[in-house]
């Protein structure tokens, strides 16, 4: 139950911030420890002040103990791992632009030790992981032992108090290495941190409180996953081995490359090889993209290795949507027929070098260094 911060500091639930201000200052002055010492009520008492002090002087934390009767928020109870339902699924995105910092560094100084983390990693085709899909996983994990609820006693009644730790599940000892002395907390090895000793051992689990079993669930991932991206399922991971939480599983996504697109981001690359009439005259192609295809107008006189830009038509995820290239490359026609080949030398005759500005500034160069023409060959 939380205390009451209000009454801690003689102040009505609507002061104001200077109220409480005033009020904490009137309050701390009075049970000063420096003004009772050895008086353990009283430093007991200021700790309290500075505590309802420390809450009521914060916004956030005001507000949220009005509301939720706690300073952190509404999730005290039930926020620790192992909670969450299918809404424990961490934001996907926040792996796609954070990479892969959120693994590990989870370590509590308790006893009761957090469950390994599983990861498992899935295939996605590109297209499903553009648009967005929903998939079956199916795992193997220890799984707490629902006879015994985790315990390993038969009946998850059938234990008694640890004597070795009195049940706090806690050895302490003490190091030293000649200039200092240490005190130190271990998990007690004689009940594995848990406090108990098991007097009937559980059959289904043989005392051990998890048994071996297949998890299957539906996920549903996001559209623009890409690979190395990754779901956090908290408590879906192995069972605790001294009754604590379950680990977490982590879905480590793996694209497939596309025969048609590349992707960087959530903008979408198209390779779209043309004729070099069309690169000439111009002309309409078909481009595909995530979920159609779109009519491009590639205009006359483009060049090989030009890259068109349209906003908008890359992946459409739900924190942006990506743009489409569209890199050409124009196809030299191999194997030509005897008649191709007179049309193309009679074209030849007629072009002129204010066509091809490129080949003309080639052919001033090496015309002025080296006195020769390099086309008449
Ligand atoms: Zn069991
Ligand atoms: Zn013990």
């Amino acid at each position: 139950m939380a205390k009451d911060y209000y009454k801690i500091l003689g102040v009505d639930k609507n002061a104001t911030p200077d109220e409480i201000k005033k009020a904490y200052r009137t309050q701390a002055r009075k049970y000063h420890p420096d003004l009772h010492p050895g008086d353990d009520a009283a430093a007991e008492k200021f700790k309290e002040i500075n505590e309802a002090n420390e809450v009521l002087s914060d916004e956030k934390k005001r507000k949220n103990y009005d509301t939720y009767g706690d300073p952190n928020g509404g999730m005290g109870g039930f926020g620790g791992a192992g909670a969450g339902g299918f809404g424990g699924f961490e934001d996907i995105f926040g792996d796609i632009f954070g990479g892969f910092g959120g693994f590990g560094g989870r370590t509590r100084a308790q006893t009761k030790t957090k469950g390994e983390d599983i990861t498992i990693e899935l295939t996605l085709s590109f297209l499903d992981a553009a648009k967005g899909c929903r998939r079956e996983i199916s795992y193997n994990r220890n799984e707490q032992c629902s006879s015994c609820k985790g315990t390993g006693a038969k009946g998850g009644t059938a234990y008694k108090t640890c004597e070795k730790c009195g049940g706090t599940g806690q050895i302490q000892y003490t190091t030293s290495n000649g200039f200092f002395r240490s005190v130190n907390v271990r998990p007690c090895d004689e009940c594995r941190g848990t406090g108990k000793k098991i007097i009937d051992a559980c059959k289904e689990c043989n005392g051990k409180g998890y048994t071996k079993s297949t998890t299957r669930f539906t996920v549903d991932i996001p559209a623009g996953a890409d690979t190395g991206s990754y779901i956090r399922k908290a408590g879906y991971g192995e069972a605790s081995k001294n009754g604590g939480p379950a680990g977490d599983l982590i879905i480590v996504m793996k694209v497939e490359n596309s025969k048609i697109f590349r992707r960087k981001n959530f903008d979408l690359y198209v390779d779209v090889p043309i004729s070099f009439t069309t690169a000439a005259l111009g002309g309409k192609v078909k481009v595909p993209l995530i979920d159609e295809t779109i009519e491009y107008t590639i205009p006359d006189g483009t060049q090989s290795g030009k890259i068109f830009f349209v906003r908008g038509k890359g992946i459409k995820t739900s924190r942006g949507t990506g743009d489409l290239y569209i890199v050409v490359t124009v196809e030299v026609p191999s194997r030509l027929s005897k008649e191709q080949r007179k049309l193309l030398e009679k074209f030849e005759e007629q072009t002129e070098y204010k066509q091809c500005p490129e080949m003309r500034r080639y052919k001033d160069n090496v015309e002025t260094m080296y006195g020769e023409d390099p086309y008449s060959v």
